[in-house]
């Protein structure tokens, strides 16, 4: 059992949001069982540490710095009644580091650990990751910077001394996610198959899709779980990602790999595609621009003056996605137009309606999607289409 305890006012005011749990249960897939958020006050971290002292594991996350509201190694040596002692190493590191730094008190400060406690050096910045026995209990406390807090959760060292005092394992979590579909739909895809897996799966609505998270100590398992549900998804025809990477990433390494070039004509989605697709660096190797053309004038124009007779339409879409093509001398162009809302637009075409077209070669595909949500919903999910839109040209 794996207790969490964040420290720091800033939590509990909605200043800041708490990633060190995430990462800590993500990252290293381990089972934290309950968790707490304290403010930086002295009584209440005293009070949340009577409560989960005979727990076997504690993680404190916050509150080991430099400053007046950084008070939790004090406000547990004097819980503990251990008191506190300098620690010679410490001191020394911060000298070595910047010998201005280690004359001002806050760092100093920083050099006191609970009597009988260990330390380990933070490689990222300066407070130690602080850990020891005491009551039953193995506590530790991290810094609450998120990236120093994560260099620590992922080394082995910080997880030997956890699984030392847990007798459980690693949990594995993959995430499957399904797009263009409401919870209730997906679930009703897959549920003979994931009724069978009791607590190890969720349903989760995120912006724009559902994710599937499978979780298990059994790698293989969880593996074959994944396999079936994906064939099952398949078969019926639905868009999924299996979340190793984001579908970003995926698309931008599978262009990369085609040596094709790419480029965008958009109207709805108001060059939200193209910045997907030039979001990871190494992207100018394939990405040749993009047009916005929101209006109709704009549309007209890059067709030549051609009369546009419906601007959410399947042949508006096609021509604009050719033309991108040539416009750009592109490999594959993507376009995009659809009616973002909210109400129908001067066209009659309802709110939520959408084209996605990929010219590629001399063939164009065009995609027609209905789909009811809210205005920068359907942005995404109109990206989401020319992403998928790509990935079908790339793997033909
Ligand atoms: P420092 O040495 O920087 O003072 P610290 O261990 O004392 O580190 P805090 O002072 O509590 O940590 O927080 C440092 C920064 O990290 C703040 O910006 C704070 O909002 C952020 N932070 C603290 N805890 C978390 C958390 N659980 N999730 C995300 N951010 C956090
Ligand atoms: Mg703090």
């Amino acid at each position: 059992m794996i207790t969490w305890v964040a420290i720091g006012s800033e939590i509990l005011s909605g200043r800041t949001v708490d990633q060190n749990l995430k990462q800590l249960a993500l990252a290293l897939g381990l089972p934290v069982s309950r968790g707490f958020i304290v403010s930086d006050n002295y009584d209440e971290i005293a009070r949340t540490f009577s409560c989960v002292a005979g727990d076997p594991v504690v993680i404190c996350s916050g509150g080991l710095g430099p400053t007046s509201d950084d008070i939790t190694i004090s406000a547990f040596s004097k819980w503990s009644c251990l008191g506190l002692e300098f620690k010679e190493e410490l001191y020394a590191r911060f000298n070595s580091l910047d010998e201005n730094l280690s004359s001002l008190e806050g760092c100093k400060k920083q050099c006191y650990i609970p009597k009988g406690f260990n330390f380990i050096v933070n490689a990222k910045g300066t407070a130690p990751l602080i850990w020891g026995d005491f009551k039953l209990t193995r506590w530790f406390f991290l810094p609450g910077v998120p990236h120093e807090f994560r260099s620590f959760v992922e080394s082995s060292e910080f997880l030997n001394l956890m699984v030392e005092k847990t007798s459980r394992k690693r949990v594995y979590q993959r995430d499957i996610s399904v797009y263009f579909m409401k919870e209730a739909e997906v679930y009703d895809v897959v549920k003979d198959i994931t009724q069978h897996f009791s607590d190890e799966v969720g349903f989760y609505p995120e912006k724009g899709y559902v994710d599937i998270v499978l979780r298990s100590e059994d790698e293989a398992l969880i593996d074959n779980r994944v396999r079936i549900l994906a064939d099952r998804l398949t078969s019926e025809g639905i868009r999924f990602h299996i979340k190793e990477i984001p579908l970003e990433l995926e698309v931008h390494n599978e262009i990369k790999r085609s040596g094709l070039t790419v480029s965008t004509v958009e109207s709805f989605t108001g060059g939200a595609l193209a910045q997907a697709l030039m979001a990871y660096p190494g992207s100018s190797k394939y990405f040749k621009g993009g047009l916005v053309v929101y209006s109709v004038d704009a549309k007209k124009n890059l067709l030549g003056g051609k009369s546009v007779v419906n601007p959410v339409s399947e042949e508006v879409c096609e021509a604009l996605a050719k033309q991108g093509r040539l416009f750009f001398k592109s490999d594959i162009c993507v376009s995009t137009t659809g009616v973002a809302g909210p109400g129908k637009d001067e066209w009659e075409n309802e709110e939520g309606l959408f084209f996605i077209a990929v010219a590629f070669n001399n063939d164009v595909r065009v995609w027609k999607r209905v789909i009811k949500t809210s205005r920068d919903l359907l942005i995404r999910q109109g990206v989401f289409a020319g992403l998928f839109g790509v990935l079908d040209c790339l793997k033909g």
